[in-house]
Protein backbone atom coordinates (compact mmCIF):
# COMPACT_ATOMS: atom_id res chain seq x y z
CA UNK A 1 0.00 0.00 0.00
CA UNK A 2 1.58 3.78 -0.71
CA UNK A 3 2.63 5.63 2.10
CA UNK A 4 0.49 8.16 1.56
CA UNK A 5 -3.07 6.52 1.01
CA UNK A 6 -4.14 5.20 4.76
CA UNK A 7 -3.50 8.72 6.15
CA UNK A 8 -5.37 10.43 2.99
CA UNK A 9 -8.34 7.91 3.58
CA UNK A 10 -8.36 8.97 6.62
CA UNK A 11 -8.83 12.99 5.92
CA UNK A 12 -11.98 12.04 3.56
CA UNK A 13 -13.58 10.78 6.96
CA UNK A 14 -12.38 14.47 8.68
CA UNK A 15 -15.35 16.83 8.96
CA UNK A 16 -12.35 20.06 9.91
CA UNK A 17 -10.56 19.44 6.76
CA UNK A 18 -13.60 18.85 4.55
CA UNK A 19 -14.78 22.15 5.74
CA UNK A 20 -12.41 24.62 5.51
CA UNK A 21 -11.48 22.96 1.88
CA UNK A 22 -14.82 22.82 0.45
CA UNK A 23 -15.23 26.85 1.62
CA UNK A 24 -13.24 27.33 -1.64
CA UNK A 25 -14.74 27.78 -5.00
CA UNK A 26 -15.13 24.27 -6.23
CA UNK A 27 -13.17 25.77 -9.81
CA UNK A 28 -9.74 24.52 -8.69
CA UNK A 29 -7.99 22.40 -11.83
CA UNK A 30 -7.66 19.24 -9.76
CA UNK A 31 -11.48 19.49 -8.68
CA UNK A 32 -12.31 20.31 -11.87
CA UNK A 33 -10.42 17.35 -13.42
CA UNK A 34 -12.38 14.53 -11.45
CA UNK A 35 -16.10 16.54 -11.00
CA UNK A 36 -18.47 17.64 -13.67
CA UNK A 37 -19.55 20.90 -11.93
CA UNK A 38 -22.18 21.80 -8.79
CA UNK A 39 -25.57 22.35 -10.91
CA UNK A 40 -27.28 19.70 -12.95
CA UNK A 41 -27.02 21.81 -15.82
CA UNK A 42 -23.13 21.22 -15.27
CA UNK A 43 -23.97 17.15 -15.28
CA UNK A 44 -26.42 17.42 -18.00
CA UNK A 45 -23.56 19.44 -20.51
CA UNK A 46 -20.72 17.34 -19.49
CA UNK A 47 -22.55 14.46 -20.18
CA UNK A 48 -23.62 16.13 -23.76
CA UNK A 49 -20.30 16.44 -24.57
CA UNK A 50 -19.16 12.74 -23.53
CA UNK A 51 -22.23 11.04 -25.20
CA UNK A 52 -21.26 13.39 -28.37
CA UNK A 53 -17.82 11.58 -28.39
CA UNK A 54 -19.30 7.78 -28.01
CA UNK A 55 -19.12 7.20 -24.62
CA UNK A 56 -22.02 6.19 -22.12
CA UNK A 57 -22.58 7.70 -18.95
CA UNK A 58 -23.32 6.94 -15.15
CA UNK A 59 -24.17 10.37 -13.12
CA UNK A 60 -23.10 10.29 -9.23
CA UNK A 61 -24.72 13.50 -7.27
CA UNK A 62 -22.26 13.69 -4.88
CA UNK A 63 -22.68 13.20 -1.03
CA UNK A 64 -22.75 10.63 1.54
CA UNK A 65 -23.60 9.80 4.80
CA UNK A 66 -26.52 11.97 5.50
CA UNK A 67 -26.59 12.87 8.88
CA UNK A 68 -30.79 13.63 8.89
CA UNK A 69 -33.76 12.64 6.95
CA UNK A 70 -34.39 16.41 5.28
CA UNK A 71 -30.76 16.41 3.71
CA UNK A 72 -31.74 12.47 2.55
CA UNK A 73 -35.10 14.09 0.86
CA UNK A 74 -33.04 16.66 -0.60
CA UNK A 75 -30.54 13.95 -1.95
CA UNK A 76 -33.48 12.01 -3.70
CA UNK A 77 -34.87 15.42 -4.96
CA UNK A 78 -31.92 16.03 -6.34
CA UNK A 79 -31.75 12.80 -8.54
CA UNK A 80 -35.27 12.63 -9.54
CA UNK A 81 -34.65 16.56 -11.19
CA UNK A 82 -31.61 14.65 -12.95
CA UNK A 83 -33.74 12.06 -14.40
CA UNK A 84 -35.82 14.51 -15.77
CA UNK A 85 -33.47 16.69 -16.99
CA UNK A 86 -31.79 13.67 -18.54
CA UNK A 87 -35.15 12.96 -20.37
CA UNK A 88 -35.84 16.57 -21.71
CA UNK A 89 -32.46 16.60 -22.88
CA UNK A 90 -32.53 13.23 -24.55
CA UNK A 91 -29.82 11.51 -22.92
CA UNK A 92 -31.33 8.98 -20.94
CA UNK A 93 -30.61 6.79 -23.29
CA UNK A 94 -27.19 7.02 -22.60
CA UNK A 95 -26.61 8.18 -19.20
CA UNK A 96 -27.82 6.20 -16.04
CA UNK A 97 -27.11 7.20 -12.58
CA UNK A 98 -24.86 5.89 -9.75
CA UNK A 99 -26.55 5.89 -5.84
CA UNK A 100 -24.75 5.89 -2.60
CA UNK A 101 -27.23 4.62 -0.11
CA UNK A 102 -25.49 6.38 2.68
CA UNK A 103 -26.38 9.67 0.58
CA UNK A 104 -30.43 9.15 0.87
CA UNK A 105 -30.30 7.44 4.33
CA UNK A 106 -28.63 4.41 5.23
CA UNK A 107 -26.96 5.44 8.06
CA UNK A 108 -29.07 7.47 9.76
CA UNK A 109 -29.36 5.78 13.39
CA UNK A 110 -33.82 5.47 13.29
CA UNK A 111 -35.22 3.62 10.71
CA UNK A 112 -32.11 4.30 7.67
CA UNK A 113 -32.69 1.57 5.92
CA UNK A 114 -36.27 1.82 5.29
CA UNK A 115 -35.38 5.41 4.69
CA UNK A 116 -32.67 4.29 1.95
CA UNK A 117 -35.28 1.41 0.76
CA UNK A 118 -37.99 3.92 0.12
CA UNK A 119 -35.93 6.84 -1.52
CA UNK A 120 -34.13 4.46 -3.59
CA UNK A 121 -36.97 2.94 -4.97
CA UNK A 122 -38.16 6.49 -5.87
CA UNK A 123 -35.13 6.84 -7.90
CA UNK A 124 -35.34 3.69 -9.38
CA UNK A 125 -38.99 4.12 -10.31
CA UNK A 126 -38.12 7.66 -11.74
CA UNK A 127 -35.13 6.02 -13.87
CA UNK A 128 -37.45 3.47 -15.00
CA UNK A 129 -40.41 6.25 -15.99
CA UNK A 130 -37.45 7.99 -18.10
CA UNK A 131 -35.76 4.80 -20.05
CA UNK A 132 -32.54 4.59 -17.66
CA UNK A 133 -31.29 2.67 -14.51
CA UNK A 134 -29.43 2.91 -11.45
CA UNK A 135 -26.51 1.34 -10.03
CA UNK A 136 -25.92 1.45 -6.37
CA UNK A 137 -22.35 2.62 -5.25
CA UNK A 138 -20.63 0.39 -2.82
CA UNK A 139 -19.28 1.92 0.34
CA UNK A 140 -17.21 0.86 3.17
CA UNK A 141 -17.78 -2.77 4.04
CA UNK A 142 -20.43 -2.22 7.42
CA UNK A 143 -22.79 -1.31 4.58
CA UNK A 144 -22.63 -4.39 2.32
CA UNK A 145 -25.05 -6.20 3.81
CA UNK A 146 -27.32 -3.93 3.58
CA UNK A 147 -27.09 -2.58 -0.05
CA UNK A 148 -27.37 -6.05 -1.24
CA UNK A 149 -30.68 -6.41 1.18
CA UNK A 150 -31.86 -3.07 -0.85
CA UNK A 151 -30.73 -4.50 -3.69
CA UNK A 152 -32.54 -7.32 -3.92
CA UNK A 153 -35.59 -5.86 -2.79
CA UNK A 154 -35.79 -3.12 -5.46
CA UNK A 155 -34.61 -5.74 -8.35
CA UNK A 156 -37.82 -7.28 -7.41
CA UNK A 157 -39.61 -4.76 -9.10
CA UNK A 158 -36.94 -3.57 -11.26
CA UNK A 159 -34.84 -5.96 -12.13
CA UNK A 160 -31.96 -3.37 -14.17
CA UNK A 161 -30.49 -2.35 -11.19
CA UNK A 162 -27.21 -2.25 -11.23
CA UNK A 163 -24.80 -3.57 -8.09
CA UNK A 164 -20.88 -3.06 -7.36
CA UNK A 165 -18.53 -5.23 -5.80
CA UNK A 166 -15.18 -4.41 -4.40
CA UNK A 167 -12.68 -7.22 -5.39
CA UNK A 168 -10.71 -6.23 -1.97
CA UNK A 169 -13.47 -8.15 0.16
CA UNK A 170 -12.47 -11.46 0.86
CA UNK A 171 -16.98 -12.25 0.79
CA UNK A 172 -16.71 -10.57 -3.03
CA UNK A 173 -15.95 -13.61 -4.74
CA UNK A 174 -18.99 -15.34 -3.02
CA UNK A 175 -21.11 -12.59 -3.82
CA UNK A 176 -20.13 -12.66 -7.76
CA UNK A 177 -21.53 -16.07 -8.04
CA UNK A 178 -24.74 -15.26 -6.10
CA UNK A 179 -25.00 -11.75 -8.48
CA UNK A 180 -24.00 -13.97 -11.49
CA UNK A 181 -27.56 -14.58 -13.13
CA UNK A 182 -29.27 -13.23 -15.83
CA UNK A 183 -30.14 -9.82 -16.42
CA UNK A 184 -27.87 -8.85 -13.24
CA UNK A 185 -25.55 -6.10 -13.89
CA UNK A 186 -22.86 -5.93 -11.73
CA UNK A 187 -19.75 -3.52 -11.61
CA UNK A 188 -16.76 -4.63 -10.40
CA UNK A 189 -13.71 -2.54 -9.26
CA UNK A 190 -11.00 -2.85 -7.00
CA UNK A 191 -12.57 -0.92 -4.03
CA UNK A 192 -11.43 2.04 -2.79
CA UNK A 193 -12.19 2.27 0.81
CA UNK A 194 -9.58 1.66 4.29
CA UNK A 195 -10.59 -1.57 5.47
CA UNK A 196 -9.19 -3.66 7.77
CA UNK A 197 -7.61 -6.71 7.35
CA UNK A 198 -9.90 -8.98 8.65
CA UNK A 199 -11.94 -8.31 5.77
CA UNK A 200 -10.09 -7.15 3.10
CA UNK A 201 -6.93 -7.71 1.05
CA UNK A 202 -4.37 -4.73 1.04
CA UNK A 203 -1.73 -5.85 -0.94
CA UNK A 204 -1.87 -4.68 -4.30
CA UNK A 205 -1.40 -7.85 -6.24
CA UNK A 206 -3.37 -9.62 -4.18
CA UNK A 207 -6.34 -7.39 -5.05
CA UNK A 208 -5.41 -7.45 -9.14
CA UNK A 209 -5.51 -11.56 -8.58
CA UNK A 210 -8.99 -10.95 -6.67
CA UNK A 211 -10.58 -9.53 -9.49
CA UNK A 212 -9.76 -11.36 -11.99
CA UNK A 213 -11.12 -14.46 -9.91
CA UNK A 214 -14.33 -12.38 -9.69
CA UNK A 215 -14.24 -11.38 -12.87
CA UNK A 216 -14.02 -14.97 -14.45
CA UNK A 217 -16.95 -15.74 -12.43
CA UNK A 218 -19.11 -12.69 -14.02
CA UNK A 219 -17.98 -13.34 -17.41
CA UNK A 220 -18.40 -17.13 -17.15
CA UNK A 221 -22.30 -16.37 -15.73
CA UNK A 222 -25.62 -14.99 -17.32
CA UNK A 223 -25.30 -11.66 -16.11
CA UNK A 224 -23.95 -8.19 -17.22
CA UNK A 225 -20.31 -7.35 -15.78
CA UNK A 226 -18.83 -3.39 -15.98
CA UNK A 227 -15.73 -3.69 -15.72
CA UNK A 228 -14.88 -0.64 -13.60
CA UNK A 229 -10.86 -0.28 -13.76
CA UNK A 230 -8.35 2.09 -15.17
CA UNK A 231 -5.48 -0.74 -14.81
CA UNK A 232 -4.14 -1.58 -18.11
CA UNK A 233 -3.47 -5.00 -17.80
CA UNK A 234 -7.66 -6.04 -16.14
CA UNK A 235 -8.53 -4.34 -18.71
CA UNK A 236 -6.54 -6.58 -21.71
CA UNK A 237 -7.59 -9.79 -19.41
CA UNK A 238 -11.40 -8.59 -19.78
CA UNK A 239 -11.39 -8.46 -23.05
CA UNK A 240 -9.62 -12.24 -23.36
CA UNK A 241 -12.46 -13.07 -21.06
CA UNK A 242 -15.21 -11.96 -22.60
CA UNK A 243 -13.68 -13.35 -25.84
CA UNK A 244 -13.14 -16.74 -24.38
CA UNK A 245 -16.85 -16.82 -22.44
CA UNK A 246 -17.93 -15.71 -25.97
CA UNK A 247 -19.14 -12.63 -25.13
CA UNK A 248 -20.33 -10.24 -27.80
CA UNK A 249 -19.18 -6.65 -27.38
CA UNK A 250 -22.63 -5.00 -25.54
CA UNK A 251 -22.63 -7.75 -23.46
CA UNK A 252 -20.50 -6.38 -20.96
CA UNK A 253 -18.91 -3.00 -20.51
CA UNK A 254 -15.92 -0.92 -19.22
CA UNK A 255 -16.22 2.16 -17.03
CA UNK A 256 -13.42 4.60 -15.77
CA UNK A 257 -14.10 7.90 -13.59
CA UNK A 258 -14.19 11.20 -15.01
CA UNK A 259 -10.97 12.71 -15.78
CA UNK A 260 -8.92 9.42 -15.57
CA UNK A 261 -7.43 7.71 -18.65
CA UNK A 262 -9.81 9.72 -20.87
CA UNK A 263 -7.79 8.74 -23.98
CA UNK A 264 -8.59 5.14 -23.14
CA UNK A 265 -11.63 5.76 -22.48
CA UNK A 266 -12.13 6.71 -26.59
CA UNK A 267 -10.25 3.83 -27.59
CA UNK A 268 -12.15 1.12 -26.30
CA UNK A 269 -15.21 3.57 -27.17
CA UNK A 270 -13.68 3.52 -30.94
CA UNK A 271 -13.15 -0.03 -31.00
CA UNK A 272 -16.94 -0.62 -30.37
CA UNK A 273 -16.97 -1.25 -27.02
CA UNK A 274 -19.66 0.01 -24.54
CA UNK A 275 -17.37 2.60 -22.44
CA UNK A 276 -19.15 4.23 -19.72
CA UNK A 277 -17.49 7.28 -17.94
CA UNK A 278 -18.48 7.84 -14.14
CA UNK A 279 -19.23 11.68 -13.83
CA UNK A 280 -19.35 12.95 -10.36
CA UNK A 281 -21.27 16.44 -10.02
CA UNK A 282 -22.03 18.84 -6.83
CA UNK A 283 -20.42 20.76 -4.26
CA UNK A 284 -19.70 17.81 -1.63
CA UNK A 285 -16.23 16.49 -3.47
CA UNK A 286 -14.51 16.64 -0.64
CA UNK A 287 -14.49 12.59 0.33
CA UNK A 288 -14.44 11.70 -3.15
CA UNK A 289 -11.74 13.43 -4.25
CA UNK A 290 -9.35 12.62 -1.05
CA UNK A 291 -9.89 9.16 -2.39
CA UNK A 292 -9.05 9.76 -5.67
CA UNK A 293 -5.47 11.18 -4.60
CA UNK A 294 -5.30 8.30 -1.50
CA UNK A 295 -5.32 5.99 -5.56
CA UNK A 296 -2.61 8.05 -6.41
CA UNK A 297 -0.58 10.83 -4.29
CA UNK A 298 1.61 12.23 -7.11
CA UNK A 299 -1.76 14.12 -7.75
CA UNK A 300 -1.75 15.43 -4.25
CA UNK A 301 0.72 18.29 -4.62
CA UNK A 302 -0.85 19.41 -7.83
CA UNK A 303 -3.91 19.88 -5.64
CA UNK A 304 -2.32 21.92 -3.02
CA UNK A 305 -0.59 24.01 -5.54
CA UNK A 306 -3.93 24.08 -7.55
CA UNK A 307 -5.75 25.69 -4.02
CA UNK A 308 -2.32 28.61 -2.84
CA UNK A 309 -2.50 29.91 -5.95
CA UNK A 310 -6.04 30.26 -6.81
P1 LIG B 1 -5.31 1.31 -9.78
O1 LIG B 1 -4.29 0.26 -9.56
O2 LIG B 1 -5.64 2.22 -8.66
O3 LIG B 1 -4.92 2.21 -11.02
C1 LIG B 1 -4.52 1.68 -12.28
C2 LIG B 1 -4.00 2.82 -13.13
O4 LIG B 1 -5.06 3.76 -13.38
C3 LIG B 1 -2.92 3.66 -12.46
O5 LIG B 1 -1.66 3.10 -12.63
C4 LIG B 1 -3.10 4.99 -13.15
O6 LIG B 1 -2.52 4.94 -14.44
C5 LIG B 1 -4.58 5.09 -13.31
N1 LIG B 1 -5.24 5.78 -12.16
C6 LIG B 1 -5.94 5.18 -11.17
N2 LIG B 1 -6.42 6.12 -10.31
C7 LIG B 1 -6.02 7.31 -10.76
C8 LIG B 1 -6.22 8.64 -10.32
N3 LIG B 1 -6.93 8.92 -9.22
N4 LIG B 1 -5.66 9.65 -11.04
C9 LIG B 1 -4.96 9.38 -12.16
N5 LIG B 1 -4.73 8.13 -12.63
C10 LIG B 1 -5.26 7.11 -11.95
N6 LIG B 1 -14.93 2.01 -5.42
C11 LIG B 1 -15.75 1.63 -4.43
O7 LIG B 1 -15.28 1.27 -3.35
N7 LIG B 1 -17.13 1.64 -4.61
C12 LIG B 1 -17.71 1.99 -5.79
O8 LIG B 1 -18.95 1.97 -5.89
C13 LIG B 1 -16.86 2.36 -6.86
N8 LIG B 1 -17.38 2.72 -8.06
C14 LIG B 1 -16.52 2.93 -9.10
C15 LIG B 1 -17.02 3.18 -10.37
C16 LIG B 1 -16.19 3.30 -11.45
C17 LIG B 1 -16.76 3.51 -12.82
C18 LIG B 1 -14.77 3.19 -11.26
C19 LIG B 1 -13.83 3.26 -12.42
C20 LIG B 1 -14.25 3.01 -10.01
C21 LIG B 1 -15.11 2.90 -8.92
N9 LIG B 1 -14.59 2.73 -7.63
C22 LIG B 1 -15.46 2.38 -6.63
C23 LIG B 1 -13.17 2.99 -7.34
C24 LIG B 1 -12.32 1.75 -7.45
O9 LIG B 1 -12.61 0.86 -6.39
C25 LIG B 1 -10.82 2.08 -7.40
O10 LIG B 1 -10.53 2.72 -6.19
C26 LIG B 1 -10.36 2.98 -8.54
O11 LIG B 1 -11.01 2.65 -9.73
C27 LIG B 1 -8.84 2.82 -8.77
O12 LIG B 1 -8.56 1.48 -9.08
P2 LIG B 1 -8.08 0.97 -10.53
O13 LIG B 1 -8.82 -0.31 -10.80
O14 LIG B 1 -8.23 1.99 -11.54
O15 LIG B 1 -6.58 0.52 -10.30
Amino acid sequence: MPLLRRPLLALARSERVRHTLTTLPVATSMVRQYVAGETTDDAVAATRSLVDDGLAVTIDHLGEDTVEPEQAERTTRVYLDLLDALAAHGLARRAEVSLKLSAVGRTLPRDGYALALENAHRVVEAARAVGTTVTLDMEDHTGVDDTLAILRELRRDHPSTGAVLQAYLHRTEGDARDLAYEGSRVRLCKGAYDEPASVAMRDADEIDRAFVRSLRILMAGQGYPMVATHDPRLIRIASSLASRHGRHQGTYEFQMLHGIRPVEQRRLAEDGETMRVYLPYGTDWYAYLTRRLAERPANLSLFLTSLVSQ
